[in-house]
């Protein structure tokens, strides 16, 4: 274990950790942050370094590439004087002051404040044709991608039946000629009002009982799902240059083995509308926390609330 105790440490390494880090670090709490090593699936810099564009984050009129968004706010945190470790974390012992963090490699690291930005990672269905089309047609984010000149006005599908699904589905019928849900049982998830929404928007059709099995296309881009009705048996292929899946999200919690307050699913709760969690002096931003909103700037902004919430705690 190192000899010294560090005043904050932040998981993670997407928008809320990195916001977290420039405030913490401008507030002179010399932050250490942990950035991962391919944790949760992804590189360092968290989900937008598996995307193309990220067109709705402000002051980048024209958009910006994922990776050099994440790369820019990586380079900030280093400006103000965050340390930075490309280590993933394996536990965390927070019953006990300070805190104890331990990395996949069996170092130890004391702190007397947390900062948790894991993140989340949306399920996958795993389809045949997935590997090939994914980011060519297939998306885990509506609301990041559905703008794309490749979806307007083309046939587009969405996959799932919660607030999400139909909330993306409705987003999506701005830009597609037609938006078709496949839902697997025979009603929705969602809350009333979103299922309302859904029903009486004339360009979404819903298809019952029903799974994708396939994603068609010419290996550049994808141009037809195969469905099978799963109480008849019945297979068709739909045409749809966009698919969306919208089944949920697994935030990135297995590390802290149940010592912090987390939902059903494992999402971090948050006191309020505050950053503070079950633990005193361990706070929680970014979409661990959040299965609502998960978007960049949300998470950025949740990532600046902790930092400001942690300081004060180190304060007082
Ligand atoms: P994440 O970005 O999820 O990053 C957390 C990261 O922390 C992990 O990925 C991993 O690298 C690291 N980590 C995890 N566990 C550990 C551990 N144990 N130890 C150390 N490190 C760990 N949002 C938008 O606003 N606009 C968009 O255009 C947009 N496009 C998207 C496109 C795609 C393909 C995807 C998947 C998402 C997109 N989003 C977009 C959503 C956005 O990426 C997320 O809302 C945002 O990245 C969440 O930020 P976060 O800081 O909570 O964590
Ligand atoms: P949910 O877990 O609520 O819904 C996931 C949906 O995907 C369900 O309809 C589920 O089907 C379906 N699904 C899951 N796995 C598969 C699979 N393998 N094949 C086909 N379908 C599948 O996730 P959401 O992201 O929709 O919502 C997460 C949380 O965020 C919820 O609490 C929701 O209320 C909230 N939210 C609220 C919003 C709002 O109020 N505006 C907007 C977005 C989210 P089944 O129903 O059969 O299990």
């Amino acid at each position: 274990m190192s000899d010294s105790t560090e005043r904050l440490i932040i998981i993670g390494s997407g928008p809320a950790a990195h916001t977290a880090a420039i405030y913490a670090g401008r507030a002179e709490l010399k932050p250490l942050l942990f950035e991962g090593f391919m944790a949760a699936g992804v590189a360092a810099g968290g989900q937008l370094t598996t995307t193309t564009d990220v067109e709705n984050y402000p002051g980048f009129a024209d958009g910006i590439g994922g990776p050099e968004l994440m790369d820019r706010m990586r380079q900030q945190s280093l400006n103000y004087g965050c340390s930075i470790k490309t280590e993933t974390i394996a536990s965390v012992a927070l019953a006990q002051r300070p805190f104890v963090v331990t990395t996949e490699g069996g170092s130890e690291y004391r702190a007397q404040a947390l900062i948790i930005a894991t993140g989340a990672t949306a399920r996958r269905l795993g389809l045949d044709g997935e590997e090939t089309y994914w980011q060519r047609g297939m998306s885990a984010c509506a609301v990041c991608d559905g703008a794309l000149p490749i979806f307007r006005n083309q046939p587009l599908v969405v996959i799932g039946g919660g607030d999400s699904a139909c909330e993306e589905a409705g987003f999506l019928t701005k830009f597609g000629s037609s938006v078709t849900m496949l839902v697997r049982r025979d009603e929705l998830r969602a809350s009333k009002t979103m299922q309302k929404r859904v029903f009486d928007n004339a360009k979404i059709e819903i298809r019952w009982n029903t799974n994708a099995v396939e994603v068609l296309g010419d290996d550049k881009a994808m141009n037809a799902v195969r469905i099978k009705n799963n109480k008849t048996g019945e297979e068709e292929t739909l045409e749809a240059k966009g698919l969306f899946y919208a089944i949920g999200h697994l935030p990135n919690t297995d590390f802290l083995a149940g010592q912090l307050m987390t939902d059903e699913t494992g999402y971090v709760i948050t006191e309020g509308k505050s950053t503070e969690t079950s633990v005193a002096g361990v706070f929680a931003a970014g979409d661990v926390q959040d299965k609502r909103y998960r978007q960049a700037v949300t998470a950025a902004g949740s990532g600046c609330m902790a930092a400001l919430e942690a300081e004060e705690f180190l304060n007082t």
